[in-house]
Protein backbone atom coordinates (compact mmCIF):
# COMPACT_ATOMS: atom_id res chain seq x y z
CA UNK A 1 0.00 0.00 0.00
CA UNK A 2 1.36 3.47 -0.74
CA UNK A 3 2.06 6.10 2.27
CA UNK A 4 1.69 9.52 2.25
CA UNK A 5 2.43 11.72 4.93
CA UNK A 6 -0.01 14.50 5.58
CA UNK A 7 2.17 17.41 7.07
CA UNK A 8 -0.06 19.84 8.69
CA UNK A 9 2.10 22.71 9.36
CA UNK A 10 1.00 25.24 11.38
CA UNK A 11 3.46 28.27 10.45
CA UNK A 12 1.35 30.78 12.40
CA UNK A 13 -0.19 30.09 15.47
CA UNK A 14 -2.58 33.32 15.93
CA UNK A 15 -5.31 34.17 13.21
CA UNK A 16 -6.31 37.62 12.03
CA UNK A 17 -9.87 37.30 12.56
CA UNK A 18 -12.21 35.37 15.32
CA UNK A 19 -14.85 32.56 14.37
CA UNK A 20 -16.64 31.84 17.34
CA UNK A 21 -16.72 28.61 16.67
CA UNK A 22 -12.73 27.91 16.59
CA UNK A 23 -11.68 25.03 18.78
CA UNK A 24 -7.72 26.15 18.22
CA UNK A 25 -8.47 30.01 20.22
CA UNK A 26 -11.97 29.54 21.68
CA UNK A 27 -13.53 26.50 23.51
CA UNK A 28 -11.25 26.85 26.49
CA UNK A 29 -7.97 26.24 24.25
CA UNK A 30 -4.69 28.59 25.14
CA UNK A 31 -2.15 26.48 24.33
CA UNK A 32 -1.22 27.86 21.23
CA UNK A 33 -0.62 31.18 22.89
CA UNK A 34 2.35 29.32 24.51
CA UNK A 35 4.02 28.54 21.30
CA UNK A 36 5.90 31.52 18.66
CA UNK A 37 3.42 33.46 16.27
CA UNK A 38 5.05 32.38 13.31
CA UNK A 39 7.34 29.20 12.73
CA UNK A 40 11.18 30.00 11.91
CA UNK A 41 13.65 29.01 9.34
CA UNK A 42 15.84 26.97 11.44
CA UNK A 43 12.09 25.08 12.50
CA UNK A 44 11.47 24.44 8.69
CA UNK A 45 15.10 23.25 7.95
CA UNK A 46 15.04 20.84 10.59
CA UNK A 47 11.79 19.64 9.38
CA UNK A 48 12.45 18.77 6.11
CA UNK A 49 15.39 16.99 7.24
CA UNK A 50 13.61 15.18 9.58
CA UNK A 51 10.88 14.00 7.15
CA UNK A 52 13.72 13.17 4.48
CA UNK A 53 14.66 10.81 7.29
CA UNK A 54 11.43 9.32 7.66
CA UNK A 55 10.93 8.91 4.44
CA UNK A 56 13.79 6.65 4.07
CA UNK A 57 13.12 4.46 6.89
CA UNK A 58 9.41 4.69 6.60
CA UNK A 59 9.31 4.12 2.61
CA UNK A 60 7.00 7.13 2.17
CA UNK A 61 5.90 7.97 -1.71
CA UNK A 62 4.66 11.22 -0.87
CA UNK A 63 4.86 14.08 1.03
CA UNK A 64 2.05 16.54 1.18
CA UNK A 65 3.00 20.08 3.23
CA UNK A 66 -0.13 21.55 4.40
CA UNK A 67 0.63 25.08 5.68
CA UNK A 68 -2.15 25.99 8.22
CA UNK A 69 -2.82 28.55 11.30
CA UNK A 70 -4.53 30.48 13.02
CA UNK A 71 -3.69 31.83 9.82
CA UNK A 72 -1.11 31.13 7.48
CA UNK A 73 -1.19 33.72 5.44
CA UNK A 74 -0.33 36.31 8.09
CA UNK A 75 3.40 35.33 7.83
CA UNK A 76 5.71 37.40 5.20
CA UNK A 77 5.41 36.34 1.75
CA UNK A 78 9.44 36.24 1.74
CA UNK A 79 9.95 33.61 4.65
CA UNK A 80 7.22 31.56 3.10
CA UNK A 81 9.01 31.34 0.21
CA UNK A 82 12.25 30.09 1.96
CA UNK A 83 9.95 27.53 3.83
CA UNK A 84 8.94 26.13 0.55
CA UNK A 85 12.35 26.45 -0.75
CA UNK A 86 13.95 24.28 1.41
CA UNK A 87 11.03 21.94 1.43
CA UNK A 88 12.14 21.65 -2.20
CA UNK A 89 15.40 21.57 -2.65
CA UNK A 90 15.67 18.68 0.34
CA UNK A 91 12.47 16.03 -0.33
CA UNK A 92 12.20 16.97 -4.33
CA UNK A 93 14.73 14.26 -5.21
CA UNK A 94 13.51 11.40 -2.39
CA UNK A 95 9.85 11.62 -2.61
CA UNK A 96 6.83 13.49 -4.55
CA UNK A 97 6.06 16.55 -2.98
CA UNK A 98 3.19 19.00 -3.12
CA UNK A 99 1.73 21.51 -1.45
CA UNK A 100 -1.05 23.29 -0.09
CA UNK A 101 -2.82 25.67 2.29
CA UNK A 102 -5.75 26.52 4.07
CA UNK A 103 -6.82 29.97 4.63
CA UNK A 104 -9.66 32.06 6.04
CA UNK A 105 -9.01 33.91 3.05
CA UNK A 106 -8.93 37.74 3.94
CA UNK A 107 -5.57 37.81 3.11
CA UNK A 108 -4.16 37.98 -0.31
CA UNK A 109 -1.68 40.81 -2.43
CA UNK A 110 0.69 40.26 -5.39
CA UNK A 111 3.24 38.28 -3.71
CA UNK A 112 0.96 35.59 -2.64
CA UNK A 113 -0.54 35.24 -6.15
CA UNK A 114 3.37 34.53 -7.22
CA UNK A 115 4.21 32.42 -4.80
CA UNK A 116 1.00 30.15 -5.19
CA UNK A 117 1.77 29.91 -8.88
CA UNK A 118 6.12 29.24 -7.95
CA UNK A 119 5.17 26.41 -6.06
CA UNK A 120 1.92 25.44 -7.24
CA UNK A 121 0.18 25.52 -4.54
CA UNK A 122 -3.34 23.74 -3.72
CA UNK A 123 -5.56 26.45 -2.53
CA UNK A 124 -8.20 25.80 0.50
CA UNK A 125 -10.49 28.88 1.66
CA UNK A 126 -12.85 28.77 4.61
CA UNK A 127 -16.27 29.96 4.14
CA UNK A 128 -19.37 28.57 5.48
CA UNK A 129 -21.50 29.70 2.60
CA UNK A 130 -23.55 32.82 1.56
CA UNK A 131 -23.46 36.02 3.43
CA UNK A 132 -26.27 34.64 6.17
CA UNK A 133 -24.44 31.58 6.36
CA UNK A 134 -20.84 33.02 6.68
CA UNK A 135 -22.02 35.67 9.26
CA UNK A 136 -23.12 33.52 11.69
CA UNK A 137 -19.59 33.00 13.02
CA UNK A 138 -16.83 33.64 10.61
CA UNK A 139 -16.41 37.45 12.17
CA UNK A 140 -13.74 39.69 12.72
CA UNK A 141 -12.13 40.54 15.61
CA UNK A 142 -14.35 43.64 16.41
CA UNK A 143 -16.87 41.44 15.02
CA UNK A 144 -17.68 42.37 11.74
CA UNK A 145 -18.78 40.23 8.70
CA UNK A 146 -15.53 38.88 6.41
CA UNK A 147 -17.79 37.90 3.84
CA UNK A 148 -16.97 40.62 1.11
CA UNK A 149 -13.71 39.86 1.65
CA UNK A 150 -13.21 36.40 1.02
CA UNK A 151 -15.57 36.47 -1.36
CA UNK A 152 -13.68 38.77 -3.35
CA UNK A 153 -10.61 36.61 -3.15
CA UNK A 154 -12.16 33.42 -3.91
CA UNK A 155 -13.47 34.92 -7.43
CA UNK A 156 -9.70 36.26 -7.90
CA UNK A 157 -8.51 32.49 -7.20
CA UNK A 158 -10.64 31.86 -9.57
CA UNK A 159 -10.06 34.17 -12.11
CA UNK A 160 -5.98 33.18 -11.93
CA UNK A 161 -6.86 29.22 -12.33
CA UNK A 162 -8.92 30.66 -15.70
CA UNK A 163 -5.73 31.87 -16.70
CA UNK A 164 -3.55 28.86 -15.22
CA UNK A 165 -1.83 30.63 -12.46
CA UNK A 166 -3.06 28.50 -9.86
CA UNK A 167 -4.87 25.83 -8.73
CA UNK A 168 -8.64 26.25 -8.81
CA UNK A 169 -9.48 26.94 -4.96
CA UNK A 170 -12.00 24.45 -2.85
CA UNK A 171 -13.83 24.98 0.31
CA UNK A 172 -14.42 24.07 3.69
CA UNK A 173 -17.35 24.69 5.12
CA UNK A 174 -18.75 24.01 9.08
CA UNK A 175 -22.47 22.63 8.94
CA UNK A 176 -25.27 25.16 10.91
CA UNK A 177 -28.42 22.97 10.86
CA UNK A 178 -30.33 26.75 10.83
CA UNK A 179 -28.64 27.50 6.88
CA UNK A 180 -30.34 26.70 3.59
CA UNK A 181 -27.94 24.53 2.14
CA UNK A 182 -29.24 24.34 -1.49
CA UNK A 183 -29.13 27.95 -1.19
CA UNK A 184 -25.66 27.53 -0.19
CA UNK A 185 -24.59 24.71 -2.64
CA UNK A 186 -26.14 27.27 -5.60
CA UNK A 187 -24.16 29.98 -3.87
CA UNK A 188 -20.52 28.28 -3.60
CA UNK A 189 -21.33 27.16 -7.49
CA UNK A 190 -22.07 30.47 -8.66
CA UNK A 191 -18.86 31.78 -7.36
CA UNK A 192 -17.04 28.83 -9.39
CA UNK A 193 -16.29 26.27 -6.45
CA UNK A 194 -16.19 22.87 -7.84
CA UNK A 195 -14.36 20.56 -4.59
CA UNK A 196 -16.35 21.39 -1.31
CA UNK A 197 -16.15 20.05 2.13
CA UNK A 198 -18.56 20.24 4.87
CA UNK A 199 -17.68 19.90 8.07
CA UNK A 200 -20.19 18.82 11.21
CA UNK A 201 -19.49 20.66 14.08
CA UNK A 202 -16.54 19.40 16.63
CA UNK A 203 -18.42 18.03 19.33
CA UNK A 204 -17.92 14.66 21.52
CA UNK A 205 -20.84 11.94 22.81
CA UNK A 206 -20.87 14.35 26.08
CA UNK A 207 -23.13 17.13 24.53
CA UNK A 208 -25.84 15.41 24.03
CA UNK A 209 -26.16 15.70 28.05
CA UNK A 210 -26.47 19.38 27.58
CA UNK A 211 -28.78 18.73 24.05
CA UNK A 212 -29.72 15.81 23.57
CA UNK A 213 -31.80 15.91 19.88
CA UNK A 214 -27.89 18.40 18.55
CA UNK A 215 -26.80 15.43 16.65
CA UNK A 216 -30.36 14.48 14.55
CA UNK A 217 -30.20 17.93 13.30
CA UNK A 218 -27.46 17.54 10.36
CA UNK A 219 -29.35 14.80 8.58
CA UNK A 220 -31.16 17.11 5.86
CA UNK A 221 -28.36 19.49 5.46
CA UNK A 222 -26.31 16.61 4.44
CA UNK A 223 -28.97 15.78 2.37
CA UNK A 224 -30.11 18.73 0.66
CA UNK A 225 -26.38 18.91 -0.51
CA UNK A 226 -26.08 15.57 -1.87
CA UNK A 227 -28.85 16.36 -3.59
CA UNK A 228 -28.27 19.53 -5.28
CA UNK A 229 -25.21 17.95 -6.42
CA UNK A 230 -27.11 15.18 -7.73
CA UNK A 231 -29.63 17.27 -9.66
CA UNK A 232 -26.93 19.78 -11.18
CA UNK A 233 -25.38 16.19 -12.12
CA UNK A 234 -22.04 17.62 -13.43
CA UNK A 235 -18.81 15.50 -13.11
CA UNK A 236 -16.58 18.69 -12.10
CA UNK A 237 -18.28 18.73 -9.12
CA UNK A 238 -17.00 16.85 -5.57
CA UNK A 239 -18.44 16.91 -2.31
CA UNK A 240 -15.89 14.95 -0.11
CA UNK A 241 -18.87 13.50 2.48
CA UNK A 242 -20.56 12.51 -0.66
CA UNK A 243 -17.35 10.95 -2.37
CA UNK A 244 -16.75 9.22 1.47
CA UNK A 245 -20.32 7.79 1.04
CA UNK A 246 -19.32 6.31 -2.63
CA UNK A 247 -16.23 5.23 -1.19
CA UNK A 248 -18.07 2.96 1.19
CA UNK A 249 -20.35 1.77 -1.53
CA UNK A 250 -17.61 1.05 -3.91
CA UNK A 251 -15.98 -1.28 -0.90
CA UNK A 252 -19.07 -2.78 -0.68
CA UNK A 253 -19.58 -3.91 -3.90
CA UNK A 254 -15.73 -4.68 -3.78
CA UNK A 255 -15.92 -7.16 -1.19
CA UNK A 256 -19.44 -8.62 -2.35
CA UNK A 257 -17.77 -9.55 -5.84
CA UNK A 258 -14.56 -11.00 -4.08
CA UNK A 259 -12.65 -8.73 -5.54
CA UNK A 260 -11.33 -6.72 -2.70
CA UNK A 261 -7.42 -7.32 -4.51
CA UNK A 262 -8.22 -4.65 -6.46
CA UNK A 263 -9.48 -2.61 -4.42
CA UNK A 264 -6.64 -3.17 -1.55
CA UNK A 265 -4.19 -2.24 -4.82
CA UNK A 266 -5.52 1.38 -4.89
CA UNK A 267 -5.39 2.27 -1.56
CA UNK A 268 -3.12 4.91 -0.28
CA UNK A 269 -2.35 5.23 3.52
CA UNK A 270 -2.91 8.65 4.83
CA UNK A 271 -0.60 9.23 7.91
CA UNK A 272 -1.58 12.55 9.33
CA UNK A 273 0.87 14.36 11.36
CA UNK A 274 0.73 17.92 12.63
CA UNK A 275 4.10 20.13 13.09
CA UNK A 276 3.09 23.45 15.17
CA UNK A 277 5.31 26.99 14.91
CA UNK A 278 7.81 25.69 17.51
CA UNK A 279 8.00 22.45 15.39
CA UNK A 280 6.78 20.07 18.39
CA UNK A 281 5.19 16.72 16.69
CA UNK A 282 1.64 15.65 17.23
CA UNK A 283 -1.19 13.73 15.96
CA UNK A 284 -4.14 15.58 13.85
CA UNK A 285 -5.77 17.98 16.04
CA UNK A 286 -9.00 17.16 14.60
CA UNK A 287 -8.93 14.87 17.70
CA UNK A 288 -9.40 17.73 20.09
CA UNK A 289 -13.11 16.99 21.18
CA UNK A 290 -11.91 14.08 22.99
CA UNK A 291 -10.46 16.31 25.61
CA UNK A 292 -8.36 13.39 28.16
CA UNK A 293 -7.54 11.15 25.57
CA UNK A 294 -5.72 13.54 23.00
CA UNK A 295 -4.46 15.53 26.07
CA UNK A 296 -2.31 12.26 26.66
CA UNK A 297 -0.97 11.91 22.74
CA UNK A 298 2.50 11.77 22.82
CA UNK A 299 3.88 15.30 21.39
CA UNK A 300 7.87 14.81 19.75
CA UNK A 301 10.33 17.83 19.89
CA UNK A 302 12.19 18.15 16.81
CA UNK A 303 15.17 16.57 15.98
CA UNK A 304 16.43 14.33 13.14
CA UNK A 305 14.33 11.45 13.38
CA UNK A 306 11.62 13.15 15.55
CA UNK A 307 9.26 12.09 12.13
CA UNK A 308 10.40 8.73 12.12
CA UNK A 309 9.61 8.26 15.67
CA UNK A 310 6.59 10.03 15.36
CA UNK A 311 5.72 7.49 12.23
CA UNK A 312 6.74 4.25 14.52
CA UNK A 313 4.38 5.24 17.78
CA UNK A 314 2.52 2.90 19.11
CA UNK A 315 -0.06 5.85 18.87
CA UNK A 316 -0.61 5.70 15.22
CA UNK A 317 -1.69 1.89 15.72
CA UNK A 318 -3.93 3.14 18.87
CA UNK A 319 -5.80 4.99 16.34
CA UNK A 320 -6.40 2.86 13.59
CA UNK A 321 -7.31 0.26 16.39
CA UNK A 322 -10.43 3.05 17.80
CA UNK A 323 -11.09 3.66 14.15
CA UNK A 324 -11.87 -0.03 13.67
CA UNK A 325 -12.97 -1.00 16.99
CA UNK A 326 -17.34 -0.10 16.57
CA UNK A 327 -19.52 -0.06 19.56
CA UNK A 328 -22.53 -2.94 19.80
CA UNK A 329 -24.93 -0.97 18.22
CA UNK A 330 -22.48 0.20 14.98
CA UNK A 331 -21.79 -3.59 14.38
CA UNK A 332 -25.64 -4.45 13.98
CA UNK A 333 -26.25 -1.34 11.87
CA UNK A 334 -27.46 -1.30 7.91
CA UNK A 335 -25.32 1.09 7.28
CA UNK A 336 -21.89 0.54 9.31
CA UNK A 337 -20.22 0.33 5.46
CA UNK A 338 -20.73 3.96 4.90
CA UNK A 339 -21.02 5.58 7.90
CA UNK A 340 -17.81 2.71 9.76
CA UNK A 341 -19.16 4.79 13.12
CA UNK A 342 -18.59 8.14 12.40
CA UNK A 343 -15.02 10.17 13.12
CA UNK A 344 -13.88 8.79 16.75
CA UNK A 345 -13.61 12.41 17.94
CA UNK A 346 -17.94 12.67 17.44
CA UNK A 347 -17.46 8.90 19.62
CA UNK A 348 -15.72 9.67 22.76
CA UNK A 349 -17.20 9.91 26.00
CA UNK A 350 -15.81 10.55 29.78
CA UNK A 351 -17.60 7.70 30.98
CA UNK A 352 -17.29 5.18 27.95
CA UNK A 353 -14.18 6.42 25.93
CA UNK A 354 -15.10 5.32 22.00
CA UNK A 355 -17.43 3.20 22.97
CA UNK A 356 -20.43 4.82 21.44
CA UNK A 357 -22.21 5.65 18.16
CA UNK A 358 -21.35 8.78 16.35
CA UNK A 359 -23.34 12.02 18.09
CA UNK A 360 -24.55 12.34 14.72
CA UNK A 361 -25.84 8.41 14.14
CA UNK A 362 -29.34 9.80 13.39
CA UNK A 363 -28.67 12.66 11.05
CA UNK A 364 -26.56 9.75 9.06
CA UNK A 365 -28.91 7.05 9.20
CA UNK A 366 -31.33 10.16 7.70
CA UNK A 367 -29.39 11.09 5.07
CA UNK A 368 -28.15 7.16 3.98
CA UNK A 369 -31.81 6.25 4.01
CA UNK A 370 -32.83 9.27 1.50
CA UNK A 371 -30.20 9.46 -0.86
CA UNK A 372 -30.85 5.65 -1.11
CA UNK A 373 -34.18 5.70 -1.77
CA UNK A 374 -33.57 8.51 -4.23
CA UNK A 375 -31.37 5.82 -5.82
CA UNK A 376 -33.73 2.95 -5.78
CA UNK A 377 -36.24 5.11 -7.53
CA UNK A 378 -34.06 6.53 -10.07
CA UNK A 379 -33.16 2.90 -11.39
CA UNK A 380 -29.90 2.50 -9.04
CA UNK A 381 -27.69 5.40 -11.17
CA UNK A 382 -26.40 8.05 -8.82
CA UNK A 383 -25.52 11.28 -10.38
CA UNK A 384 -22.82 10.53 -12.55
CA UNK A 385 -22.08 6.82 -10.48
CA UNK A 386 -23.72 3.35 -11.22
CA UNK A 387 -24.94 2.43 -7.96
CA UNK A 388 -25.42 -1.89 -8.38
CA UNK A 389 -25.31 -4.54 -5.48
S1 LIG B 1 -10.04 31.42 10.55
FE1 LIG B 1 -9.64 29.38 11.42
S2 LIG B 1 -8.02 29.73 12.93
FE2 LIG B 1 -8.93 31.73 12.48
S3 LIG B 1 -10.49 32.03 14.06
FE3 LIG B 1 -11.49 31.13 12.25
S4 LIG B 1 -11.49 28.92 12.59
FE4 LIG B 1 -9.99 29.84 14.01
S1 LIG C 1 -22.90 5.74 14.07
FE1 LIG C 1 -25.04 5.18 13.74
S2 LIG C 1 -25.27 5.18 11.49
FE2 LIG C 1 -23.08 5.06 11.93
S3 LIG C 1 -22.63 2.86 11.95
FE3 LIG C 1 -23.03 3.49 14.07
S4 LIG C 1 -25.19 3.05 14.39
FE4 LIG C 1 -24.85 3.10 12.16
Amino acid sequence: MKKRLQVIYKIVERCNINCTYCYYFNLDNESAYDRPIFTSLPIAKKLAISILHSVKSHKIEEVLICFHGGEPMMIKPSLFDKICEIFVKTLTDNVKLNFSIQTNGTILNTDWILLFYKYKISIGVSIDGDKVANDKFRLSKNRKSTFKIVEKNIKIFNDLYSQGICSKPSTISVINPLNNYRKIYKYLRSIGIEQMSFLLPDENYDYLKKDNSFGDKFGKPLFSLYHSWYKENNPSVEIRHVNDMFNGINQQISLSKNNNNKRLKNTIENIIMVVRSDGSLAVNDSYYPTETWYSKCPVFTLEPNAVSKFLSNKILDEIKFIERTICEECKTCNWLNLCNGGDIENRWSRTNDFDNPSIFCKSYKKYYEKVISLTTDKKQTVGNTVYKT
